[in-house]
Order: structure tokens, then C-alpha cells, then sequence
């Protein structure tokens, strides 16, 4: 975990010949692209003794600030209106659930009223048909 430093031993890479490979270590750079919601894309690139695990799957897009992944079809996307929640935000939320939850209620409520109706009245109805199929 700590003294995780290794990247930083190839800081000499540039002062020697080109193409020269010392310990392992190669001056090569990984280039990745990312991609933003509104179609921006940027390709910064890392170092090659960056673990690939190390490279971040997001970045802020450098044109617009919007967090930009390396999946292009799908860049993550992001809630506009919540970089951090007031706490109005959240009582404004949370009444707004309470009343989702009283209109879900009153919804079921009001199902459950149509199904006990139209029971009842299936059960009239079968009664009647009966009656009538007797004659
Ligand atoms: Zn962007």
C-alpha cells in the first residue's frame, strides 16, 4: 500500500537515447480516450508503468467539467442538479416521496375499489346469467 512510488523511477526517461530500455522499464505512454456526455472527447496519456487498474475509469472532461468515461456509447452521465444536496434538497426530496407514496396509495387504494366492484358486480352477473340460463 504505502511506498507505492515505483512510477516515479522513470522520471530520467527523456535524458537518455531514445528507444533504450533500462530495468524494464519502457518510455512508453498508454493513451486512453475518453468520453463525455456532450461528445467531447480527450486522450490524455499515461505513463506505461501505470498499472492498467491505476488508470482512472473517469475523468472530468477539460471542456466542459462533465465526468467523461472510456466508454463512448455510454459516458457516464450525471444528475444535474445534485453535485452536493442541501439539506432543503433533501426535505424537498423526501416530502416529494411522501407524496408519491400517498398518490401510490390512493392508486392501489382505488384499484383495489375497481376489483372489489367489478367482483361484485361479476358476481351479479354471474348470478343473473345463471338465473337467466335456468329459464
Ligand atoms: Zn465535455
Amino acid at each position: 500500500m504505502a511506498g507505492n512510488t515505483s512510477a516515479i523511477r522513470g522520471s530520467r526517461v527523456g535524458s537518455g537515447p531514445t528507444g533504450e530500455i533500462d530495468n524494464g522499464y519502457k518510455a512508453e505512454r498508454i493513451q486512453k480516450t475518453y468520453y463525455c456526455f456532450n461528445k467531447h472527447s480527450f486522450s490524455p496519456s499515461f505513463a506505461a508503468s501505470v498499472e492498467p487498474e491505476e488508470i482512472p475509469t473517469e475523468l472530468d472532461c477539460p471542456h466542459c467539467g462533465l465526468p467523461a468515461g472510456l466508454d463512448k456509447d455510454n459516458p457516464p452521465v450525471v444528475a444535474k442538479h445534485e453535485p452536493y444536496k442541501t439539506h432543503l434538497a433533501y426535505v424537498k426530496e423526501r416530502r416529494t416521496e411522501e407524496e408519491a407514496k400517498a398518490l401510490l396509495e390512493e392508486a392501489v387504494a382505488a384499484v383495489r375499489e375497481r376489483r372489489e366492484r367489478l367482483l361484485a358486480d361479476a358476481r351479479a352477473e354471474v348470478k343473473k346469467t345463471t338465473k337467466n340460463s335456468k329459464k
